[in-house]
């Protein structure tokens, strides 16, 4: 599917999707440096965050972290020249022009004399950048996109998938690429946890702000482990754009625990995803689903909950990855058993 052939090219979530797929990052011998992804990543964030409200990018300290957060995890190879502002300045030129620049008088003013001199300074430069540029804004269609929580999702979703899971360059698989970011991510929270005071809870609660792509990786990680199956009932479905039934589901919550190693996660359907996250079922620490005393079930068509009681889940492919590696850590399921009441 392609933009051209699109009726209308209307400006909605797949429209956008498809930009983001096709942004043109610069490529080196090393590779390819995906900072105008990273960029989106960051902006993305901080409308969630409420951060930024209205559709004025500005070049503020928190972009500057976020972008540089997400370049340390996402692109480690810190070679690359990678300032916040040549993907600022560089994104707008891309084919379907979302992101705009507001300049100041003093653009159009010393361009006159010399346009691509400017250009270059200001793409070196976040100072030059400042002086020059306003803000940055996006399409109004986009940013309407990014106020809904799973346009959002999808958006980021797609941006990971793309820039961030390629297996060509890496020759690796694309669940082991993922593992490998996740595994960043973690570092970059357990040396977060380290250097803040443990008494200081608002600096915690600042510094573990929701970043989006975090969570898309790790989601992406756990359901790649279970091969996209749901380890309640087995249920796989996925569809063209590489969308599936199950989510990557967090047994401890990381607001409460910070924890995304892939062990304090399991694949699951929706339906048990939410059933689980209700405590409707829990696991022992052999792995044997235990469902509650008080459901009251009707299934004409598939089993019930109560049936599954006693059986083990599915457990991540022992071919693949080392027996017990990445299977749900006891210390997630003893919290989620406690949490829900749950006596063994
Ligand atoms: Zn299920």
């Amino acid at each position: 599917m392609s933009i051209e052939q699109e009726p209308g090219n209307q400006r909605d979530l797949a429209y956008y999707r498809q930009c983001f797929k096709e942004i043109n990052v610069n490529r080196t011998e090393r590779g390819e440096a995906p900072y105008q992804p990273i960029l989106l990543l960051s902006v993305i964030d901080l409308i969630a965050e409420g951060l930024i409200q209205a559709n004025h990018i500005h070049i503020t300290e928190e972009l500057r972290t976020t972008f540089n957060k997400y370049r340390n995890i996402l692109s480690p190879d810190r070679s690359f020249d990678s300032s916040l502002s040549m993907p600022f300045f560089h994104l707008q030129n891309e084919e379907h022009q979302f992101w705009h620049l507001d300049y100041k008088a003093e653009y159009y003013r010393d361009i006159s004399s010399n346009k691509k001199l400017i250009n270059e300074k200001i793409r070196k430069s976040i100072k030059q950048l400042k002086n020059y540029v306003n803000h940055a804004y996006i399409d109004q269609e986009l940013f309407n996109l990014l106020q809904d929580n799973d346009s959002r999702k999808e958006l980021v979703d797609t941006l990971v998938s793309k820039w961030f899971t390629s297996s060509e360059d890496i020759g690796e698989d694309k669940t082991e690429y993922l593992l490998k970011a996740n595994k960043s991510f973690q570092s970059f929270i357990e040396e977060e946890i380290k250097k803040l005071k443990k008494s200081d809870k608002l600096a915690q609660k600042f510094y573990f702000r929701k970043s989006a792509a975090r969570e898309v990786v790790f989601g992406k990680a756990v359901v790649g482990i279970y091969d996209y199956k749901c380890a309640f009932c087995r249920l796989k479905v996925s569809n063209s754009l590489n969308q599936n039934i199950v989510d990557g589901a967090h047994i401890e919550p990381f607001a409460i625990s910070f924890n995304n190693e892939i062990t304090n996660g399991i694949s699951l359907c929706k339906n048990h995803h939410w059933a689980f996250d209700k405590g409707w079922f829990s696991l022992t620490d052999n792995y044997k689903i235990i469902i509650t005393t008080d459901l009251q079930e009707e299934s004409p068509h598939t089993r019930k909950m109560k049936d599954f009681h006693g059986e083990d889940i599915l457990l991540p492919d022992t071919k693949k990855y080392d027996p017990g590696k990445y299977y749900p850590s006891r210390e997630s399921l003893k919290w989620h058993r406690k949490k829900w009441r749950f006596q063994l």
